[in-house]
């Protein structure tokens, strides 16, 4: 077994995997150090898969229940969590397998154990069995992701007080779930459990959930959720949390101060964000520069101020997406290669994978407006849409937004129905530089929930023609 590499990878993430992949495919050697024991990182293990395999099955039972007798179907239904959980575990096992074989295909080396960069092309890797195994690689690639922000006072025990590791995992589905912090990953486990039967209630220190999102969206997308039934309190802190013999006493007060009052709850998942992993790597000793958020500093090549030390994924800046970290993982090998790769940053889509779900890419109306750059805008109801009414998902519309003197397309938003799905048009779009004109005029298949995106791009130019 060689230890000596042109790239060694450290995390096998999103970030980690596709560099070590792409890395094989252009030539080069390569490992791929992860800790964890499973490949696939936070998003394999316990993120955007877990979590989806449950949002997808409490859709499918919530549907059963409240939605079925619309259509006409009479059906009885039972709630198996175990299964549930079990078709959640399956799914996760079969993906991070997937990633072993991957690497094996790509003749990336997965290494199981911690790393530490003990110098500039140097690494020592703590396996499983206590031994050090140390390597050497031309170029090491810090692709170590994220962990869940702590919330001062509070310990999360993954028993009664969960981080969306806890949440997903849940042996039985509590009466009342508190969610602190109203951010995607709260509100999709939120959606989870509100499900399978918890009363859910949102705390956020902002005015608004979801603070990342176009205005509008965010209010209807709101609204929408509060119609399902969970609540919310905005404008929220929670300051301290008393376990009591009927569960949790959780102490909140205005964001801005003021009096204090108390929830009372059976689980609270803190999910107010997630901070770069950058500890325990060495990197002070050899002095990568961290920002004020103790992420990785790079430049827009993805190499740090340590020649031969990169960094991609959710310990550098940007949005903490998988596939934000797959695309730089590309970038990032390819630059290692002697190649030209970059990221376009305007065309990284976010999604909400709740129902409807929420969908995302390029610029806000808020962002537009403080960049003081003239847009035109255009929007279509899913009401007005064949499809939505076809499936009964008519809640939420889609808007595009175009420069006012160019028509280019500079942000598309979607509240609805496999709005996460739709959206991959839309980045594809604004990568092309495409106008809305170009959007409005392409063929859309009938009847499709895409049709609304179309209808939505005509609405710039003002000739809408099924509203
Ligand atoms: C509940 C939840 C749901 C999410 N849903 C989505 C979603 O639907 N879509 C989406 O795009 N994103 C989602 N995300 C975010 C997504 O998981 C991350 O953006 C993504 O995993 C980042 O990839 P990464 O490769 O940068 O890091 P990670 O996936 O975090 O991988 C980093 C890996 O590095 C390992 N590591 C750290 N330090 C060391 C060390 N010293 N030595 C060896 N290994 C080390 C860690 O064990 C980890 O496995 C979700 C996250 C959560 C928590």
């Amino acid at each position: 077994m060689a230890d000596s590499f042109d790239v060694a990878v450290i995390g096998g993430g999103p970030g980690g995997y596709n560099a070590a992949i792409r890395a094989g495919q252009l030539g080069l050697t390569s490992a791929c150090i992860d800790k964890r024991g499973a490949f696939g990182g936070t998003c394999l293990n316990v993120g955007c898969i877990p979590s989806k395999a449950l949002l997808h099955a409490s859709h499918l039972f919530d549907e059963a229940r409240n939605e079925f007798p619309k259509l006409g179907i009479k059906a009885t239904v039972e709630l198996d969590l175990p299964g549930m959980m079990a078709h959640k575990t399956k799914v996760v096992g079969e993906l991070t397998k997937g990633v072993e074989f991957l690497l094996k295909k790509a003749k990336s080396e997965a290494i199981v154990g911690e790393a530490r960069i003990t110098a500039p092309g140097k690494i020592d890797v703590k396996l499983k069995d206590g031994a050090t195994r140390s390597l050497t690689a031309k170029n090491i690639v810090i692709a170590t992701g994220s962990d869940v922000a702590p919330l001062p006072g509070v310990t999360v025990d993954e028993d009664t007080i969960v981080s969306s590791t806890g949440a997903l995992s849940l042996k039985t589905v509590p009466k009342r779930l508190l969610v602190v912090g109203g951010g995607y990953i709260g509100l999709e486990l939120g959606s989870v459990w509100r499900r399978l039967g918890s009363e859910v209630t949102v705390v956020e220190f902002l005015d608004r959930i979801t603070p990342g999102l176009d205005g509008e969206i965010g209010k209807n997308f709101q609204r929408i959720l509060g119609k399902q039934g969970i609540k919310f309190q905005l404008s929220t802190k929670v300051v301290g949390v008393e376990k009591t013999s009927a569960g949790l006493s959780v102490t909140v007060e205005p964001a801005a101060g003021g009096a204090q009052s108390k929830i009372d709850t059976d689980i609270m998942l803190v999910s107010i964000g997630r901070i770069a992993y950058s500890d325990k790597l060495g990197l002070a000793d050899i002095g990568v520069a961290l920002d004020s958020r103790g992420r990785v500093t790079t430049d827009a090549y993805y190499k740090t101020n340590v020649p031969g030390i990169w960094a991609i994924g959710d310990v550098r800046e940007g949005p903490m997406l998988a596939h934000k970290a797959e695309d730089e993982a590309v970038a990032c090998i390819e630059n290692i290669a002697g190649r030209a790769g970059h990221v376009n940053y305007d065309a990284i889509p976010a999604v909400v994978y709740t129902a409807p779900e929420v969908a995302s890419v390029g610029k806000t109306e808020e962002e537009l407006k403080a960049a003081g750059v003239a847009y035109k805008t255009g929007k279509f109801p899913f009401t007005a849409n064949a499809r939505a009414k076809t499936i009964a998902a008519t809640d939420g519309f889609a808007k595009i937004i175009a420069d006012a003197k160019t028509d280019r397309v500079l942000g598309v938003h979607i509240l609805g129905a496999n709005a996460g799905e739709m959206i991959a048009e839309c980045a594809l779009a604004i990568e092309f530089g495409a106008s809305s004109e170009d959007i409005a005029r392409t063929s859309h298949p009938h009847p499709t929930l895409s049709e609304a995106i179309r209808q939505s791009a005509m609405g710039v130019e003002g000739w809408t023609m099924q509203m």
